[in-house]
């Protein structure tokens, strides 16, 4: 066309007919998109691909099985000509022409008359790139901003808007990397932040100067306390006009006393919200190369605490009945109760060769596995000195993770002959596995 540059600006789409034509992987990449942006989007295309497919199913687009017509781009706002074929791409064109649609074609950019930016949100914000017709570089770009944009380091402070309240955090099973990206940006934007013992502590040094750090681990002793005071300086800080994280690790409603404070709120009043974290009763064994499930093994994985051991007055858990489960229990809270526990699975029927696996300190740089049966447990903790923080895992999906250690197990696995040293598996790079 020419040499000059493109004119940017944010087109508002919703409830307004955009024409996606081709149903291949450009179309399924730019739909969603549309659909976010609550477009009336009409997809014209003999075939489509399974993801665009189900859109279709879902009722978010409007799929016209068929090949190009100019009428189509009748009562259009906006088209995307995405075929692989050069000569429908250029009717499309033609047609969007003719009718003055803007037309963004997917073979060839310097026929179009529009491009795509590449394209991202955080905080509020979109940011769109147009390198010259270099996408890749486009894209580069984009992520590098938004990057910074998500470290606070581009962050515009004065213009955002800040509003009171109480967020509830979940950093995830310890590594800092395992945080969401909501649960970071709500840490970059608070003023207070009351961090647990467990919540991923390297990302409090990316905490501001002017940020107040209130370390639960500090405050007096004794649970209920602590959550009493906890309750207190949350709802104070807030009512005061701060933005209060309260942030735990994995997640803060798995044993972590979420919706005590969320109660505490209410009462005064105070707005909270809460962002979901990776709880570590799944995260853990999954960075361990531990499948909570697996086809064939196991169907259910029940999660307890055994903060208090089976038989107590104070114990809400039928150990009988669980000891009757045969998929995989997750056990936290469990390493001083550990024998007590495995000793009221062997006495409700579980048998003792049962493959136990014990993640210490997971997705963090000590993490280790150590193995054992449920007759063997007391005995290897002891010997392993394994102290908290550890999620236990009793049950067979244990035998598929290392077949090696619990051989002929599980049905097919485990009788390879592979030497006992073996057996290396997802997550195991990082983390000293000893045997049984
Ligand atoms: N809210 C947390 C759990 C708090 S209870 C969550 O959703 O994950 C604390 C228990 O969690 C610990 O005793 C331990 O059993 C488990 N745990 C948490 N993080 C862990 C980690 N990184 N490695 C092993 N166990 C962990």
């Amino acid at each position: 066309m020419d040499d000059f540059p493109t004119y940017p600006s944010g087109l508002r789409l919703a409830d307004r007919r955009v024409v996606v034509v081709g149903g291949g992987h450009v179309a399924q990449r730019r739909v969603p998109q549309l659909i976010a942006v609550g477009a009336d989007v009409h997809l014209v295309s003999p075939e489509v691909t399974p993801a665009i497919e189900g859109l279709v199913g879902s009722g978010e687009v409007t799929w016209h099985e068929r090949g190009f017509e100019d009428a189509d781009l009748d009562e259009t706002w906006y088209c995307i000509a995405a075929t692989d074929d050069t000569a429908v791409n250029e009717q499309v064109s033609a047609a969007a022409e003719a009718r003055r649609v803007f037309c963004v074609r997917a073979d060839d950019g310097t026929k179009a008359t529009a491009w795509t930016p590449a394209t991202g949100r955080h905080d509020g914000v979109t940011v769109a790139v147009l390198c010259n017709r270099e996408p890749q570089r486009s894209a580069r770009i984009r992520d590098e901003i938004l990057e910074e944009m998500r470290e606070g380091t581009i962050a515009a402070p004065k213009q955002r808007e800040r509003t009171a309240g109480v967020v509830l955090v979940g950093g995830g099973p310890g590594d800092p990397e395992l945080i969401s990206i909501a649960g970071r940006k709500a840490l970059m934007d608070a003023d207070v932040v009351v961090a647990d013992r467990l919540a991923p502590r390297e990302l409090l040094g990316d905490l501001g100067p002017d940020v107040e750090l209130v370390d639960v681990a500090k405050l007096p002793r004794g649970r209920s306390a602590m959550q009493e005071e906890i309750n207190r300086v949350i709802v104070e800080r807030a009512l005061a006009g701060k933005r209060v994280v309260r942030f735990k690790g994995g997640d803060n409603f798995v044993f972590g006393r979420g919706y005590e404070e969320i109660l505490a709120c209410r009462e005064a009043g105070v707005p909270v919200t809460v962002i979901p974290g990776l709880t570590s009763p799944v995260a853990v064994p999954a960075a361990a190369g531990i499948p909570v499930t697996h086809r064939g093994v196991a169907h259910e994985f029940t999660v307890i605490s055994g903060h208090i051991p089976p038989g107590h007055a104070d114990s809400l858990t039928n150990w009988p009945a669980v000891a009757q489960l045969g998929g995989t229990l997750v056990l936290m809270m469990a390493v001083e109760n550990a024998p007590r526990i495995a000793e009221a699975l062997l006495a409700g029927g579980r048998s003792a060769d049962t493959p136990v696996g014990v993640v210490c300190d997971g997705t963090m740089p000590g993490e280790r596995t150590v193995l054992a049966t449920l007759e063997t447990l007391e005995a290897r903790l002891a010997e392993e000195q394994v102290k908290p923080p550890a999620i236990i895992v009793v049950g067979d999906v244990v035998a598929v993770a290392h077949p090696a250690a619990f051989r002929g197990r599980v049905a097919g696995e485990g009788r390879t002959g592979a030497p006992s040293s073996g057996g290396r598996v997802a997550g195991e790079g990082r983390t000293g596995v000893s045997r049984p």
